[in-house]
């Protein structure tokens, strides 16, 4: 049966690391919102100037230019099994846009879950300002709590690594702000429909994905 994850949770729980190794495992399609946006941004496409407006204020863009983003990559052939959403939805609106999304494309009864990765948000700040990514794999490095074998190279790929221009500690208490408001009623939301998956994301990478294996394969 299709089966499609969303995941909630602060900026920096570590949902972009386990979605990028969970899409591996599953081979499903990894949709990240933020990465789909920077890419606009790096184009300097109309909806990436548009875009990039916003992310500098750590604030939401506007639904429809995520909502177009979303429903075109949702009907792509390679999400007939199942998709991987990651930083989609951010608002109640967009979880219910979602909703109509779903029962548009979906042929037969899919399995839905929404993950919630419950953290200490104390590091999270700590996490950002330290954070480093790949832009050619997407692995996500730590200068502080994961560095690079070779200081801001990839492991992988041997290219220069790359800091959010977004990832600085004004922007980041922005973003904390901006999921409080708008993001953290979803985690209720889920819950009333049953569809919400708590797990502890405090911990080791792997020690997360062990929680999260559990709850995938429930
Ligand atoms: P992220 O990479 O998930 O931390 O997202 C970086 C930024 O992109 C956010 O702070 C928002 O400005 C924007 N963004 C990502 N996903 C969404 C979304 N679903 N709705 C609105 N804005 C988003």
């Amino acid at each position: 049966m299709k089966l499609e994850l969303i995941f909630l949770g602060p900026p920096a729980c570590g949902k972009g690391t386990q979605t990028n190794m969970l899409a591996e495992y599953l081979d499903f399609p990894h949709i990240d919102t933020g990465s789909l946006l920077r890419t606009e941004i790096a184009k300097q496409s109309k909806d990436g100037i548009i875009a990039k407006s916003f992310i500098d204020k750590g604030q939401l863009v506007p639904p429809e230019l995520v909502g177009n983003i979303i429903k075109n990559r949702l009907t792509k052939e390679d999400c007939a099994k199942g998709y991987i959403l990651d930083g989609y939805p951010r608002s109640l609106a967009q979880a219910e846009l979602l909703e109509k999304i779903n029962s548009e494309i979906d042929k037969e009864k899919a399995v839905f879950k929404a993950i919630y990765f419950d953290i200490d948000t104390q590091i999270l700040i700590d996490r950002i300002v330290n954070r480093q990514s790949c832009p050619k794999c997407g692995e996500i490095y730590n200068k502080k709590f994961k560095p690079s074998k070779v200081e801001n190279i990839c492991d992988h790929c041997n290219v220069e690594l790359k800091t959010r221009a977004d990832d600085n500690e004004e922007i980041a208490k922005a973003r904390f702000e901006t999921y409080y408001r708008e993001t953290a009623p979803l985690i209720e939301f889920y819950q009333n429909k049953n569809l919400l998956y708590k797990i502890d994301a405090n911990g080791s990478i792997n020690e997360v994905w062990e929680r999260l294996i559990k709850v995938i394969n429930e």
